[in-house]
């Protein structure tokens, strides 16, 4: 088989299975964004993956997405960036990020703002949430995100970022819960979110392991890398 081939059947795999997830939860596909992931694989994949009609593809780090998003210039991609997100690197995110899903610091919504006027660009942000505490844990610290009233504050940035659109939350489920009890506390976060900024109603949830779970909780972009690329090569 062909690596094309390899990603034709893994893409059309986890397409069905979001269809499913969507049946399930009563709701319309249409509605859903399927964010391939591509971190770590080459972009020669990210080309195979264009031309099986992906559009929304997935980085979670500058250098390599920079690089990726040059390479790929002469395809109509929209870049997700979705990792930490350094603030001395959110000039170069603005150049070729279309949405950054990990705005989870007033300095860092500033910072793209900065960026997307000096690019001459607008950027979709989703405010990063920490479920930790919201579901009694210790804070996540390695993941990134803000928690409690934070999010309200980093969301508050964002909207005064006039070249910034706040798209709504954005949440990794921590690990060593179900998937089921992060995304109803994501689901109340994103409620907390739209009482005052009801064009907020986007929610970027859900993996390779619990797209299901994160389609009935309300999710709308779902991030999706291991399930179509396969298992990446260990962190360099
Ligand atoms: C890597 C990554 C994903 C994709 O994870 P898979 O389990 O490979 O689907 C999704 N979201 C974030 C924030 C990631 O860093």
């Amino acid at each position: 088989m062909s690596r094309t081939e390899e990603l034709a059947a893994a893409l059309a795999r986890t397409t069905h299975r979001v269809r499913a997830a969507a049946r399930a939860a009563g709701r319309d596909p249409a509605g859903l964004t399927l964010v391939v992931v591509t971190k770590f694989f080459p972009a020669d994949d990210v080309r195979h993956l264009a031309g099986l009609g992906v559009r929304d593809v997935g980085e979670s780090r500058d250098q390599e997405a920079s690089a990726k998003a040059a390479e790929l210039g002469d395809l109509a991609l929209r870049w997700h960036f979705i990792g930490q997100l350094q603030t001395n690197k959110a000039r170069s995110a603005a150049r070729y990020a279309d949405v950054v899903h990990s705005v989870d610091r007033t300095r860092l919504a500033t910072a793209l703002q900065a960026g997307a006027a000096h690019a001459g660009r607008r950027i979709g942000c989703f405010v990063q949430v920490d479920l930790a505490a919201g579901l009694g844990l210790d804070a996540d610290a390695g993941r990134g995100g803000a928690g409690g009233d934070d999010v309200l504050r980093v969301a508050e940035a964002v909207a005064a970022g006039d070249d910034l659109d706040l798209l709504g939350v954005m949440a990794v489920a921590p690990q060593d819960v179900e998937p089921e009890r992060a995304f109803a506390e994501l689901a109340r976060t994103a409620q907390r979110l739209r009482a005052e900024h009801p064009g907020a109603v986007q929610v970027s949830a859900g993996m390779s392991g619990d797209l299901e779970a994160a389609v009935a909780a309300g999710a709308t972009h779902l991030r999706v890398g291991s399930a179509i690329l396969g298992s990446r090569p260990p962190a360099r």
